[in-house]
């Protein structure tokens, strides 16, 4: 299938991306295996560091006993990369570098890799990627001080972490781009323009470089999404787009505040957000409603629940949630976003400890809100109905399951499509109702 897509200049954005022909709403854009992509720390033991599917058990590399695999077929057609890896994650242990400088040393084996291969005649370089690891934005030239103090702490941990391997592939990385051979920038590239790969759930569990894809730009109110199978990524529209149109993706979390949003996209990525959700600060109000106190009441509790959630301490969590809901009260809106959150983690905390029609209450108190804060397919919204459904279908009321299950179909058909593995588990689960 040819890319409907192709590389353009857009105005106050830098280069972006742009649809050659109408595209459909539910269509498939462009699929993409990374150039490079690193199971995040956090994940190391449960995530296979070829497929990146999630296992309880996994095979350990018995050299560096970081990488984890399926099974020897996964080990062995991740070892190429592995290789140099391997050595590397030896010679700085017990310190393990960050995801990001664990992504921007696998750039540097994969492109050495690629080099090899050009030279000896077997491949044909990236002739097809429309947009090089040398044209990425790194916005180096215009950091603050306080930026490029901590981008200079990751270019040094990279230096560091590549040192082993550097006289091994000293030849290859000198005739590597200038800016992909100065750590500094290559660290500056991989920040700005990297993706994170999510599981079916949408936990993050690894980082990725797809060059193509970064040419896409933000918007709070995008055209299209991304979703992952294993590593490889799928950009689908989620709106009708017409010839000539910019392709864009929400870089963030879209359920936040106008002003939140545009502090985070300034922070990550250097740029203050014009989009039109931004301008009219659409749903803003919504989001804060309530009584001030209370909002701030929940608000300010949202650290301590995240901290309660990545101790995995449920029992302690769930009380929590439920002595904040109840002082807000039933009539405190259910829109305001730390309400939602908390009802959400609630639900998290529910499941984890097997409280199934508790879960579902809070689930089911969820479903219109995502609703109001989705009005396009989101694969937030179509995992959430999917989760509330599987608690409906496990309690045997099967006939709100397959309505819910019908709401989530309709969704993760446009943002998932029918081949997507989910959107099959999806229709079994419908089956069976
Ligand atoms: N425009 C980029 C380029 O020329 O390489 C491609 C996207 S890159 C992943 C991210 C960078 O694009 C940001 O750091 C910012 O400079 C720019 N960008 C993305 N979305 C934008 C937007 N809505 N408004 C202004 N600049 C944007």
């Amino acid at each position: 299938m040819a890319p409907k897509v192709d590389r353009f200049v857009s105005p106050g954005k830098g280069n972006g991306l742009r649809a050659t022909a109408n595209i459909r709403r539910g269509e498939l854009v462009y699929s993409a295996e990374p150039q490079a992509a690193c199971v995040s720390n956090k994940w190391a033991k449960n995530v296979c560091h070829h497929c990146f599917s999630r296992h309880e058990t996994l095979l350990r590399c018995s050299q560096c006993k970081m990488a984890r695999y399926c099974n020897i077929t996964c080990q062995k057609l991740a070892w190429p990369v592995h290789k140099s890896e391997c050595k590397c994650l030896r010679s700085v242990l017990p310190r393990i570098p960050t995801d990001s400088v664990r992504l921007a040393a696998r750039i540097v084996f994969a492109l050495a890799i690629e080099m090899t291969q050009y030279k000896l005649g077997s491949s044909k370089g990236n002739g097809e990627e429309l947009y090089t690891l040398e044209e990425h934005e790194s916005h180096l030239s215009s950091l603050c001080e306080q930026k490029r103090e901590g981008l200079s702490q990751l270019a040094s941990m990279l230096q560091l972490y590549l040192q082993e391997e550097v006289s091994a592939l000293d030849q290859v990385v000198s005739s590597l781009p200038p800016s992909c051979q100065d750590p500094m920038s290559l660290m500056a590239k991989v920040t700005c323009n990297c993706f994170t790969i999510s599981d079916a759930e949408l936990q993050e569990i690894g980082v990725g470089l797809y060059p193509s894809l970064s040419l896409l730009n933000h918007d709070c109110g995008p055209n299209c999404v991304m979703v992952f199978e294993g590593t490889k990524l799928h950009l689908r529209a989620i709106k009708d787009i017409e010839l000539g149109d910019e392709l864009t993706i929400s870089y963030i979390d879209s359920m936040a505040l106008t002003d939140d949003r545009r502090k985070q996209l300034e922070e990550q990525y250097h740029f203050t957000c014009c989009c039109q959700r931004c301008d009219s600060r659409d749903m803003d109000a919504l989001m804060a409603s309530g009584e001030e106190a209370t909002c701030c009441l929940l608000k300010d509790a949202l650290p301590r629940l995240d901290g309660l959630k990545a101790e995995s301490n449920w029992p302690e969590l769930l009380d929590l949630c439920k002595e904040l809901l109840s002082k807000a009260g039933s009539s405190f809106p259910a829109e305001n976003l730390s309400k939602l959150k908390v009802t959400d983690v609630a639900l998290d905390a529910c499941i984890q400890l097997g409280l199934w029609e508790e879960a579902l209450e809070f689930g089911l108190k969820t479903l219109p809100v995502y609703r109001c804060y989705f009005p396009d397919p989101h694969p937030v919204h179509g995992i959430q109905l999917m989760r509330v459904g599987k608690l409906q279908h496990f309690l045997e009321h099967i006939t709100d399951a397959l309505d819910t299950f019908k709401q989530a179909y309709e969704i993760l058909k446009v943002t998932h499509g029918d081949a997507h593995p989910l959107t099959s588990e999806l229709k079994m689960k419908m089956e069976e109702c």
